[in-house]
């Protein structure tokens, strides 16, 4: 891990402009990934021995156990086919625009040959946006579900036809107005075993966990929560909005489904909607983030600290009739997006 407070201009690139500059070669790229992972120099992965030497393809041999250790070996940019510096370029895009980037936008910014090479380096990056051990929702937390897919009434085309699916959605209320983090999950129906398991996931044992009236979350104070119940009959009976009870969860949902519709037209199959909720849930739990550089930085943190993440995973699927099939990945590497030479400031300033 490096230092809890990264530093724009110096361990982050606060500009595209300060971006371009730094990373004008596959090797500046390499270098900072060095940096990255092994802040205080390098540490065998194999024999945890810190101490070794650069040889000459750019990996380190370790002074103990003698291994070989690529800088990106065991993390996400593991036997990559595109080039640092284009991997780079997508990170840049898909942190630094508020809204995040299409396949098919990215594709054509980066001039990559094909598009599943495209869909696939932005999925590798949704993977690592969920850190396993991430801490969980706190205070008080409005829990609902509602449907992602299906008719949407007013689209031409149905193009968002297809199957529905059930999405459970958490997110911090704030006193005394606003909203905190959130976390959507697909679930697979509304029984009490799925949403309280994903309350379990996504809360923090002792919250307050605010939900309508629906019997399955009735268990949810067995679990160690505080349970406040908003019964619709009551709301309705009594003259209030039933639509206002959870705030929200609706505006969550209604921002998600909007950037569903908007960054990616609508275009995903059910099989991927989790790793697009967890991009969206990213996005929302660091929009009030001034600095797009440092969200830059925080997505290749991640990424070094991932598993390699392969096309085949990616593609994986329950059920894959239901998905529309991939072309397989064109061979060709998209070209380099090498420049002359950067000073590296992360490695000056040290
Ligand atoms: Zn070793």
């Amino acid at each position: 891990m490096q230092t809890a407070h990264p530093r724009g201009g110096v361990d982050y690139p606060r500009s595209t402009g300060e971006f371009q500059s730094w990373f004008s070669t596959d090797e500046d790229c390499l270098n900072y990934l060095d940096w990255l992972r092994w802040p205080q120099g390098f540490v065998c992965p194999r024999c945890e021995n810190p101490g070794g030497w650069l040889v000459a393809d750019g990996s380190y041999k370790c002074s103990m156990c003698k291994a070989q250790t690529a800088v990106t070996a065991g993390t996400l940019f593991d036997r990559r086919r595109s080039p640092l510096t284009v991997w780079f370029a997508a990170c840049w895009m898909f942190a630094s625009q508020k809204d995040g980037v299409s396949a098919l936008s990215l594709q054509r910014s980066l001039e990559i040959g094909s598009y599943p090479t495209a869909w696939a380096m932005l999925h590798r990056l949704r993977t690592v946006l969920v850190r396993p051990g991430r801490d969980r929702l706190t205070g008080i937390v409005e829990v609902d579900e509602t449907y992602f897919g299906g008719e949407e009434p007013g689209l031409r085309g149905g193009r968002a036809k297809g199957k529905k699916a059930l999405v459970a959605v958490a997110v911090e209320r704030k006193e005394p107005h606003g909203y905190g983090r959130c976390r959507m999950a697909v679930v697979r129906d509304g029984s009490a075993e799925s949403l309280q398991a994903f309350v379990s996931d996504s809360v923090e044992l002792g919250a307050t966990v605010v939900t309508d009236g629906w019997p399955s979350y009735v268990g949810v104070t067995r679990l160690g929560y505080v349970h406040e119940p908003h019964s619709q009959r009551a709301a309705a009976a009594s003259g209030e909005d039933v639509g206002a009870l959870l705030p929200g969860v609706h505006r969550v949902a209604s921002l998600a489904k909007r950037w569903m519709l908007g960054t990616h037209q609508g275009r995903y199959d059910a099989a991927h909607l989790q790793s697009y909720l967890n991009e969206f849930a990213f996005r929302f739990n660091r929009r009030r983030s001034t600095s797009r550089g440092l969200v830059f930085y925080r997505v290749l943190e991640l990424a070094i600290a991932h598993d390699p993440v392969r096309y085949r995973q990616l593609i994986a699927n329950p059920k894959p009739k239901k998905v529309p099939p991939l072309p397989p990945e064109r061979r060709g590497h998209p070209p380099s997006l090498d420049r002359p030479a950067a000073n590296r400031p992360w490695r000056a300033a040290r």
